[in-house]
């Protein structure tokens, strides 16, 4: 079998496309554009184009971009006047803190001083906790485009075996709840998991985000699996390759997704679809 690719970068455009329907009839209503306030301190590279992306995006989709970069020597008790004002401003209705931040930072404390129903990244412990007891609000943006375009294959969820490999908190773990809240039987792996390759084996369902390129072989995929490849990972040579040796897994799997052009593209149009929620209390 050769699988059907997944393709994340369109999927992502027809989202975005209707994002930007929703926010241009909003605005004829004589509605506020949703504003999105990016937070970043100092000057991490790989941080400097997530924002310039995320910039790009909003303007596409007719949001208000109020992000801002702050020096690398910024105060947490600064940063937290910051949260509070934006907090405040009834023209942002979406705010996020660029990971990583500085060692002096303590993010944690920054997450959890956002408003959450201004939390667009979903990692507030209160959004969190909202999806661990089914009563998701703002979801955690990667692992929730994982699910829109697992709505795209067609295929029922329930029942399934899933294992998710990685269990981070922007990850793996938001991943697993959602896969649970969408009644498939889950398993997460994580670094301390003994027999990874049987465990694969098993899953009618794959998402791997670990961070480590091609781990998981093409080989331990079970015939007609689905494959979700979250890893971003450069090579030596500046190519970017997933966490999953996608030429030999493709060949087992039914759907699998590329990288780039998977689930990247789906984390930003996902971070406007929760902003576009946020602005306007959408469900
Ligand atoms: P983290 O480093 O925070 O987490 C990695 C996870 O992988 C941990 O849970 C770790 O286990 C687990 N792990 C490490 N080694 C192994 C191993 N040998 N076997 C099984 N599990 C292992 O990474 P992130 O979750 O932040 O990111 C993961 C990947 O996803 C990266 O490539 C990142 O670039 C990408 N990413 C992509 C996004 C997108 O939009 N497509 C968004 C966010 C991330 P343990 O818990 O035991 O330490």
């Amino acid at each position: 079998m050769s699988a059907k690719i997944l393709d994340g970068k369109a999927i992502a455009l027809e989202l975005r496309e209707s994002i930007r329907i929703e926010v241009d009839q909003q605005v004829a209503k004589g509605n506020k554009a949703p504003g999105l306030a990016v937070i970043l301190v100092g000057e991490d590279p790989a941080s400097q184009v997530y924002v310039r992306n995320k910039k790009i995006a909003c303007e596409k989709a007719g949001f208000n971009d109020v992000s801002m970069v702050l020096p690398a020597e910024t105060t947490q008790a600064e940063l937290l006047a910051k949260i509070d004002e934006l907090n405040a401003d009834d023209s942002v209705h979406g705010i996020i803190v660029q990971l990583p931040v500085p060692a002096h930072i303590e993010p944690e404390e920054l997450i959890e001083r956002i408003d959450p129903a201004k939390d667009v990244d979903g990692f507030h412990p209160y959004n969190m906790g909202r999806l661990a007891t089914r009563l998701p609000k703002m979801a955690p943006c990667t692992p929730h485009g994982v699910m829109t375009m697992l709505a795209k294959t067609g295929i029922q969820l329930r029942g399934l075996n899933a294992v998710v490999v990685g269990a981070s908190n922007i990850v793996g773990v938001p991943m697993a709840l959602e896969l649970l809240n969408a009644r498939a039987t889950v398993t997460v792996c994580h670094s301390a998991t003994v027999d990874l390759a049987q465990k694969v084996s098993e899953a009618d369902l794959v998402v791997v985000g670990v961070g480590i390129p091609m781990m998981v072989k093409g080989d331990w995929i079970k015939e007609g699996a689905i494959v979700i490849d979250v890893g971003i990972n450069r090579t030596e040579e500046g190519r970017l390759v997933g966490d999953v040796e996608f030429d030999v897994a493709k060949e087992k799997a039914s759907w699998i997704t590329p990288v780039p052009g998977g689930v990247g593209p789906m984390t930003i149009a996902t971070l406007l679809q929760n902003t576009l929620k946020a602005a306007y209390s959408l469900k």
